[in-house]
């Protein structure tokens, strides 16, 4: 098939893309250090076991999206979790198919003959993914909710052999490996993309022993797929890292407050990494836009931004589309980047951190965009810049 001009060789097995949400490498190294992953050794022997370089920012919609489109955000327009729409002036949430500026492997395959199953754990994710595709689509945040008639299939809770897991659980992540393997094993798809979600990982850091039996539970998941003969991948959308300093205090750049002490008011920052699972991170991210009311301060304004410690990067709008591969229309004047111990905000009374169940964890920079790529066959030929969304490209040489 091809699919946004490039060409995909379909196997006759069944095809799994797995995106294992916020899944850091070193989730993997903990474990292995506390005992055996079977199906990750499995797939290191016979397949690849490597990492990968994600999409930024290093988001949950952008990279989901990068992984079933095979292409950046550049190309594929969806450049947060939460955006300022240039058409009405609004922020809004980036979970809307109309938002898509190509079509996506999931829905390419299904026009090539191929049973798509996508399979989420957050709702937000099901219908971006799902468009165009005729074929499964659910989530387990609502898995009670799939019907014949708009998810392509119903009665879930009976195939899962379980009711619909809480949102902030291992569960729901672990439900959603499972129904991939129900829906395989009872023939009802043979391509599926199935996405997990990063409570673990926003709550544990990798080597406590909640984060060690999760991998576990993943691995235990992952040989089940193998041993039903899929050609199975496995990535994450982004990493993970502990925003916070030895007290517990989160290390937060509140940039609207910031920024009208040297630049005057009416700066507008806009987090594309808030979502409706606040108690992740309490809409705190690697990543800011921010919407000046003097777009001709932008390179001023980025300048000061680089002087500041815990900044990587502050880049005016059509660099940053350039370097970073972003949608130019759908970012702000200055796109910002923080490091690996540093998030960004807008003031502190627009963050609750008393949603946090724990200290902060969160994601959204370059320091989270290095992940983990698994894959249960060799890859031929070169991949110098392998990225995670090479993925189905991978699954499909
Ligand atoms: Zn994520």
């Amino acid at each position: 098939m091809v699919v946004n001009g490039r060409a995909y060789r379909l196997p006759a097995a069944p095809v799994v893309g797995v995106c294992l949400d916020g899944c850091d490498e070193r989730y993997f190294e903990a474990a292995l250090a506390g005992g055996d992953l079977p199906a990750v050794r499995r797939m290191e022997r016979g397949g690849v076991r490597t990492r990968a370089g994600g999409a930024l920012p290093s988001f949950t919609n952008v990279n989901n999206v990068s992984l079933v489109t095979g292409v950046p955000p550049s190309v594929h327009g969806i450049s947060g979790n939460f955006f300022l729409d240039p058409e009405t002036g609004e922020t809004v949430m980036m979970n809307d198919p109309r938002f898509l500026r190509v079509e996506t492997l999931l829905a390419g395959a299904a026009r090539a003959g191929r049973r798509v199953a996508v399979v989420t754990a957050k709702e937000k994710l099901r219908r971006l993914l799902s468009d165009g595709v005729q074929g499964i689509a659910v989530s387990t945040e609502f898995l009670d909710q799939a019907r014949p008639e708009t998810h392509g299939v119903g009665d879930l809770p009976a195939l899962l052999g379980r009711p619909t897991p809480p949102i902030y659980s291992a569960d729901a992540s672990l439900a959603v490996l499972d129904l991939g393997i129900r829906l395989l094993e009872t023939d009802r798809a043979d391509f599926l993309y199935l996405s997990l979600t990063d409570y673990i990982q926003h709550r544990h850091s990798p080597a406590e022993p909640e984060a060690i039996s999760f991998i576990q539970e993943v691995d235990r998941r992952l040989g089940r797929l193998l041993d039903l003969g899929a050609v199975l991948g496995a990535t994450a959308d982004h990493g993970m890292n502990a925003k916070h300093g030895p007290d517990g205090t989160p290390r937060v750049l509140y940039l609207e407050t910031l920024l009208p002490e040297h630049f005057g008011d009416g700066a507008r920052v806009v987090l594309p990494i808030t979502d409706p699972y606040v108690v992740h991170h309490g809409a705190l991210g690697a990543c800011a836009g921010v919407y000046l009311a003097e777009p001709r301060q932008a390179a001023a304004v980025a300048e000061f931004l680089r002087t500041l410690p815990g900044i990587t990067d502050a880049l005016p709008r059509a660099d940053a589309a350039r370097r970073l591969e972003l949608p130019a229309d759908r970012i702000g004047d200055v796109v910002v980047l923080s490091d690996a111990a540093t998030v960004l905000g807008r003031r502190p009374e627009d963050h609750d951190l008393s949603v946090l169940e724990g200290p902060l964890r969160s994601h959204g920079g370059r320091d989270e965009a290095t992940v983990p790529f698994l894959l249960s066959r060799p890859l031929n030929g070169e991949w110098p810049h392998l990225r995670n969304f090479d993925l189905f490209a991978a699954l499909l040489q």
